[in-house]
């Protein structure tokens, strides 16, 4: 796969694989880091405005809906320029836009949720 420039290491893929079957996206980071989402988590995380709601009112995802086994199937993962990834769902649902840092932001791996737990203790409250 060719290289990406934006961002720095921290934020740039060297290999994104999606297993299909499995129901799996990985994204190999040039720093050294892996992400792996399982397609639920990648489907609660769409950041489109269907999902998440725009000029203040909550979206979609907001009113907790229960997701079906096909609103969580991963049909095709589509590279968005250099900076984003477009994963078509097979409910037809596409437009939700996921960039290499949200990607990278929300990376469920252990060490990535103790560490935004943590930031969230010391800078949370008022
Ligand atoms: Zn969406
Ligand atoms: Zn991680």
């Amino acid at each position: 796969m060719s290289s990406y420039t934006t961002g720095g290491e921290y934020l740039t893929p060297t290999r994104i694989h999606a297993d299909r079957a499995a129901g799996v996206l990985e994204i190999d980071w040039a720093d050294g880091h892996q992400t792996r989402y399982d397609a639920p988590t990648l489907r609660w995380l769409c950041p489109c405005a269907y999902c998440r709601g725009e000029m203040g009112q909550p979206g979609w995802l907001d009113t907790q809906p229960v997701l079906t086994d096909i609103q969580t199937t991963l049909q095709e993962v589509g590279l968005v320029g250099q900076y984003a990834l477009a994963p078509t769902w097979a409910d037809g649902h596409h437009t939700g836009y996921y960039t290499f840092s949200l990607l990278r932001e929300a990376c469920p791996c252990p060490d990535d949720v103790a560490r935004r737990a943590a930031a969230s203790h010391t800078h949370g409250r008022p």
